[in-house]
């Protein structure tokens, strides 16, 4: 059995592509063996194309509105129990300077989908960013928006945006989401965002509610599909003001293993060991590193607002993941090999 899947490894290696029933026995049936086997070699690949670097990005939370009411998010507009803020863009712009001091060259603006931020808005915020930063890359992440908006915000200058695709099937996308919400209009966003010339960024949640590894064949189907230029995963965590909050978390083991093989899929890609993944293990970025990641988010928000955004229970903002402890990440990196490196960190992945 284990020599079987081990074939399979070897086939998504060199072939860059599985068929849906591959991705279900392969995913079925990991072992831990299976997984050193497979973080061997998306280390040796993501070596091939990235060497050891990591690449940073300074994380802004700027608002914690929301107008969206999925069921496992803790900023979910259903949450009167949330601390809501919304940065001024002047403050924006203070965690930007300190980010550039800092060495960070990716701004990542992160929120809700806060009707206060209108395209207008946006556009005058992007515009001063890139003036003020000719050398960064600035990333949006505020979820679904019309074309012509993401269009208005790439001409002021946004290069790059995150849009998870949370998960590809329908069903399970409404098992997760309000009937307002659906998995085709997200998609259909994601594909806009390529057309426009972002470098895009999906993913999903591991271990989300009511996940199946069919559902994780079919994300891997669209995740070839779409050839992203980034792909962010990580545990879901419920969070304790939300419908699924006796829900359990998705595994470290996992979602480890989910990273080894999107790097054999996708080899070029940028990959974040992201904050959820520090968060369910104290070392779990680093071995999200070691499974085939390449990139780290540590966070730039003003601290006194960093607990407010809090997605799901105990999400870390106060140790190493915060962007003013630049050393302890660099230690931590260099402990496994490999250094944070300060500059854009474009994809390669640019087909
Ligand atoms: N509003 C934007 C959007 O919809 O893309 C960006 C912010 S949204 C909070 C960012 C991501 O957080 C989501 O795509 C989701 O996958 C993740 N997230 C939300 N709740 C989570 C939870 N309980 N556990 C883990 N990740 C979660």
């Amino acid at each position: 059995m284990e020599k079987q899947l081990q074939a399979l490894i070897d086939k998504l290696e060199s072939e860059n592509r599985l068929d849906r029933e591959e991705w279900i026995r392969l995913i079925r049936g990991r072992t831990p063996k299976l997984a050193q086997y497979l973080f061997e070699k998306a280390r040796k690949i993501r070596q091939m194309y990235y060497g050891t670097d990591v690449y940073i990005r300074g994380l802004i939370e700027f608002t914690n509105y929301c107008k969206n009411d999925c069921y496992y998010c803790g900023i979910r507009r259903s949450n009167a129990q949330a601390h809501r803020y919304r940065l001024s863009q002047e403050q924006i712009l203070q965690c930007c300077r300190q980010g550039y001091d800092l060495g960070f060259r990716t701004f990542v603006l992160q929120g809700g989908e806060d009707g206060y931020f209108t395209e207008e808005r946006m556009v005058r915020l992007i515009r001063e960013i890139r003036k003020d930063y000719p050398d960064c890359a600035i990333t949006l992440s505020i979820g679904e928006r019309s074309y012509d908006s993401y269009l208005a915000f790439f001409n002021a200058g946004a290069d790059r945006y995150l849009l998870r695709h949370e998960t590809w099937d329908t069903a399970h996308y409404q098992l997760l989401h309000p009937p307002a919400l659906s998995a085709e209009h997200r998609r259909q966003c994601l594909w806009d965002l390529k057309k426009i010339g972002y470098q895009v960024g999906t993913g999903y949640m591991v271990g989300s509610p009511f996940q199946t590894a069919e559902n994780l064949a079919d994300d891997m189907l669209f995740l070839e599909k779409l050839n992203p230029q980034m792909v962010g995963i990580g545990p879901f965590i419920p969070h304790h003001d939300t419908p699924f909050k006796d829900q359990p978390a998705g595994t470290l083991e996992l979602t480890l293993y989910m990273l080894g093989l999107i790097r054999l899929l996708l080899p070029k890609v940028l990959l974040p060991a992201t904050t959820a993944l520090g968060t369910i293990d104290e070392k779990g970025r680093e071995l999200g590193i070691l499974a085939g990641a390449n990139v780290v988010m540590p966070n730039l928000s003003p601290e006194n607002v960093r607990k407010d955004y809090l997605l799901y229970d105990n999400k870390i903002c106060t140790g190493s993941e915060a962007a003013e402890c630049r050393n302890d990440l660099e230690n931590r990196m260099h402990a496994i090999g490999y250094q944070v490196v300060s500059h854009r960190g474009d994809s390669l992945n640019m087909d």
